[in-house]
């Protein structure tokens, strides 16, 4: 299957599908598993009360890691580049611009909070420092505004800390199947607003 046979009503199980084929493949340099580290971050976002887009949007961030299951991708996808907006893209077709949004811009929430928030650069884990230089260092002051003008930038801000929350060893969370049904409403809810 490629994003051309792709719908609403298969795209959940399309994803699913990678989750449990590809999850188990290590996330570079951190002590968690993929599927660990984006289960994780779903995890945080519904101990905080976050609605089911932010929740979607924690689980899905780094799918772009997987874009060449998609079809017409570069099928170097265990580099870290470009993921958000790779991933930003092959969801947009079905998911709400708010759950795009926040996959596009999970890369620039960090260099956004390095350049806001004085307490969040320590709270990067080693890996995410590294990352951090070679996606551009902290924003610098056009940057921040032009980020701020987005309008779900809020949001995304939200998925980044799940995000680096979600690199903890061991951490008890739910499975991938446990949140389908969410999965389905979402993109059901955007199929019949469109
Ligand atoms: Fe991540």
């Amino acid at each position: 299957m490629n994003i051309e046979t792709l719908n609403a009503d298969n795209v959940v199980e399309f994803i699913a599908d990678i989750f449990e084929r590809r999850g188990a493949e290590s996330y570079l340099g951190e002590p968690v598993t993929m599927s660990e580290h984006m289960l994780q971050g779903a995890w945080l976002a519904e101990q905080e009360g976050a609605p089911d887009v932010l929740v979607a949007a924690a689980l899905l961030h780094d799918i772009g890691h997987y874009t060449s299951e998609f079809g017409p991708y570069s099928p170097d996808d265990v580099e870290d580049k470009h993921h958000d907006e790779a991933g930003g893209e092959v969801l947009a077709p079905f998911f709400p611009p708010v759950i795009v949004e926040c996959v596009r811009l999970h890369v620039a929430a960090k260099r956004y909070l390095c350049a806001t928030d004085p307490t969040y650069f320590s709270r990067l884990s080693p890996a995410s420092v590294h990352t951090l230089s070679l996606q551009g260092g902290p924003m610098d002051g056009e940057e921040v505004a032009e980020f701020r003008s987005n309008p779900f930038h809020e949001e995304a801000v939200k998925v980044r800390i799940w995000d680096e929350g979600g690199k903890v060893a061991g951490m008890k969370t739910r499975t991938f199947r446990d949140y389908v049904p969410l999965l389905e409403k979402v993109v059901k809810d955007f199929a019949g607003a469109a």
